[in-house]
């Protein structure tokens, strides 16, 4: 018989919101949107701390700094569409 020592699905752990404060939040990967027209680009995969009790989506520090040197073209990105999409790394 196989213990059930973990009730959730998931196996990604809970985290604990900076917003509300509850460990409700878990890491998602979400698509984001820089810029807009011909200088938009959308990046996959950016990781996102989403929080099932207050229902707010955040970015951490570090991804708005990487999103950042994105923005100012310090960053390469691999271009996979004909819109450039990259993915955080
Ligand atoms: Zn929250």
């Amino acid at each position: 018989m196989p213990t059930k020592k973990n009730k959730s699905k998931t196996s990604s752990k809970l985290l604990v919101c900076e917003i509300c404060g509850h460990k409700a939040a878990r890491l998602v990967k979400r698509p984001q949107v820089l810029g807009k027209g011909a200088a938009m680009i959308v990046i996959e995969d950016v990781p996102v701390i989403s929080c099932r009790h207050c229902g707010e989506s955040y970015l951490t520090a570090e991804t708005l700094h990487w999103l950042d040197q994105v923005r100012r073209g310090q960053r390469q990105l691999q271009s996979r569409y004909q819109i450039p999409v990259a993915a955080f790394v």
